[in-house]
């Protein structure tokens, strides 16, 4: 019988690659040890690896959509040479300084387009990321949340994390042994 998810949102920047603040070139481009081979994981276990990623560099006119999309092919063909992949990539391009938007996470649009795109049942995906608001959506929509630990990870995100009741992990790596255990 299957233990895991059905499907597993990840955070981008400090959950599968190094978060070097607004990423705007290929060149900018680092995975974390050990994250590959996670997406991998989720891979084996035939479920859908979506990456869900605020992107408010754009917003704020630091880089273009073509920037970021060129990031994204380039991240994408990183984890290709180590035998993993990623399903789908949702950005948020917008910032409140800018102009209010209902994707930006901690807000749930762009997990449930995913969720309608994949057809999925929102109380059996799982979220991973490094700041709370990556993966408050598994209180307001169901399913599992794990904030793993990276530089950009507060002090309040930790906090709130814990109020909040959602598990915690040290790495990618280790979030992804925890949801695909079998029990
Ligand atoms: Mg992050």
């Amino acid at each position: 019988m299957k233990s895991g998810p059905d499907a597993v949102f990840l955070d981008r920047d400090g959950t599968i690659m190094e978060d070097a603040h607004f990423i705007k070139s290929p060149s900018q481009v680092r995975l974390i040890p050990g994250a590959a081979a996670a997406v991998k994981r989720i891979n084996d276990a035939k479920v859908p690896a979506i990456v869900v990623t605020n992107q408010s560099g754009i917003a704020r006119g630091i880089f273009k959509v073509e920037d970021y999309e060129s990031v994204r092919r380039h991240f994408e063909s990183l984890l290709e040479a180590q035998g993993a992949h990623i399903d789908a990539s949702y950005y948020c391009p917008h910032h409140p300084s800018v102009a209010a938007c209902d994707c930006r996470k901690p807000a749930t649009k762009m997990f449930e387009d995913a969720m309608r795109d994949f057809g999925l049942d929102p109380r059996k995906v799982a979220y991973v990321g490094d700041r709370w608001r990556d993966v408050i959506a598994s209180k307001k929509l169901g399913g599992r949340g794990i904030m793993i630990s990276s530089h950009m990870t507060t002090d309040e995100d930790r906090r709130k994390a814990q109020g909040d009741g959602i598990e915690a992990a040290a790495s990618l790596k280790d979030a992804v042994e925890m949801l695909f255990r079998s029990s």
